[in-house]
């Protein structure tokens, strides 16, 4: 843990020193305070304790948390972050609860196909509403959903989608090296790496910008990077934003179905699955309509709660550069009370993330142990429900408390590395910003040696909260454990 931690410090200070083109202060890199390895652990026994049952958003377990993470904040002698005098940031939220004694029904002609809620299909509305549907919508098959103009590549061919429901593939397409067919092409898309065409959030954005009424993915084990038992967990209440249109901009039904039930869809149409799925796999592809309709009613139970993000800050040095801001990240939340698990009914999530805000009031503390602050100030955002899909994150990226435009760079921390000793530090979506020269250089100053991720298939890079900062064009970097 320790290890790890003197690389992440000592970049905290690069970064925070020089920012983005001043003059490097090294002589404060080498002076950095000591972490004591053993409050960030007890920081992570008393989060994933009983008691904090399992920090679960809008739950007594959010309650603690806030509350022990405002202190902790207090006591490392970090100001109110928020401009209204507070250490919090409401994170309004909507919880939607499907009623799961619903079915998902193709028909074509007096044939028909019913596929069972959770078992075959799991499905859901970000409609704000009581009920949601799609009732005989036509179904038409659109490969990998895509439309990416940088890679010349476009699944939908101007197809007038309005209404219909879109079925996809999940991933990238997968592009062979025209050098080596065993290979997949790096320059198309990112080869063996997920680009975020082929994350499951960016095929509903694309459908709903088709003005599609439903969508639903084909769940492959392989290219998803999960089985389709983690999908399943998406059957109890699922949180989101409240946005000003109620998402009503959105599809009416997004969801996944299971590939058994995706071949049998593909041959009540009369298609091959096979044959469709290479197709889809070339530039050449165009939205394939099935001759089938497709219906499906959603009940929902709705809930509106204000989480909350715990923000403190510790003010730069210089009067004017400390207008600018680095930014800590470090979700706080975890999945509450559920089934039992290995004999578990609370899921304690001590890693992923009691390690992370241990590390990040340690962090705090350290920085409020140096003789003179940096120039830049520096936030420390402990957000709420990155588990419901970087909720709090996105909400601050936008609303943020201090303009993005004097933001410099984002370092998150999702799960410290708990397995000891370690030479290497990986970088999750190493490439995507010029932070990885300021980690790699001080990596390199420590005999450490930056690693990307060994395992980018499954699309680590998009799936914690630097990503919506990343997204609205800030420099974020995450290393993981
Ligand atoms: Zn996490």
């Amino acid at each position: 843990m320790r290890s790890t931690w003197q690389v992440m410090l000592v970049l905290a200070i690069a970064v925070a020193a020089a920012g983005c083109g001043g003059s490097r202060e090294s002589a404060e890199a080498v002076s950095f305070p000591a972490i004591d390895g053993n409050a960030i652990l007890q920081h992570t026994k008393i989060l994933s304790s009983d008691e904090y049952e399992g920090r679960q958003p809008g739950t007594k377990g959010e309650d603690l948390t806030v509350a022990y993470i405002t202190e902790q904040f207090k006591s490392a002698g970090l100001k109110p972050g928020n401009s209204d005098g507070t250490y919090i940031q409401k994170v309004p939220l909507v919880g939607i609860t499907p009623d799961p004694g619903t079915s998902l029904t193709f028909k074509k002609g007096s044939r028909q196909q019913v596929l069972k809620f959770k078992d075959d299909v799991v499905a859901w509305t970000k409609h704000v509403a009581e009920s949601a549907e799609i009732k005989n919508s036509e179904v038409v098959f659109v490969g990998y959903g895509v439309q990416a103009p940088e890679f010349s590549w476009d699944d939908y061919k101007g197809a007038d989608l309005e209404g219909k429901t879109l079925v996809m593939l999940v991933g990238d397409p997968p592009v062979p090296d025209p050098a080596d067919p065993a290979k997949l092409d790096p320059k198309v898309f990112g080869g063996r790496a997920m680009t975020y065409y082929g994350r499951w959030t960016y095929k509903y954005e694309i459908g709903a910008k088709m003005r599609a009424a439903g969508i639903l993915i084909v769940h492959e084990t392989g290219p998803a990077g999960y089985p389709f038992s983690v999908v399943q967990g998406k059957v109890t209440e699922q949180f989101d934003l409240v946005t000003p249109d109620k998402n009503i901009s959105r599809a009416a039904v997004e969801g996944w179905i299971t590939l058994d039930q995706a071949k049998k869809l593909f041959s009540l149409a009369g298609q091959d699955f096979d044959s469709l799925h290479k197709q889809a796999v070339s530039r050449d592809f165009k939205p394939v309509p099935f001759g089938v309709t497709a219906s499906m009613a959603l009940q929902n139970k709705l809930r509106t709660i204000d989480s909350r993000n715990v923000v403190g800050l510790y003010e730069g040095s210089d009067p004017k550069l400390k207008n600018e801001y680095v930014i800590y990240t470090s979700h706080w939340d975890h999945f509450g009370i559920g089934p039992e698990i290995n004999g578990q009914r609370i899921y304690h999530g001590a890693k992923d993330n009691a390690t992370g805000i241990g590390g990040l009031i340690e962090l705090a503390r350290a920085f409020n142990n140096l003789p003179k602050p940096p120039r830049r100030s520096i936030l420390f955002l402990a957000v709420t429900a990155e588990e419901q899909g970087l909720l709090g994150s996105e909400y601050y990226a936008v609303n943020p408390i201090y303009p993005l435009a004097r933001t410099l760079a984002v370092i998150n921390m999702d799960a410290l590395n708990v397995n000891g000793k370690t030479s290497d530090l990986i970088i999750t979506g190493l490439g995507n910003s010029d932070l990885d020269d300021f980690a790699q250089k001080i990596a390199g100053e420590q005999q450490r040696v930056v690693k990307p991720d060994p395992e980018p298939e499954k699309g680590g890079y998009y799936r914690s909260d630097h990503f919506p900062f990343a997204k609205a064009g800030v420099p974020a970097l995450a290393s993981g454990g």
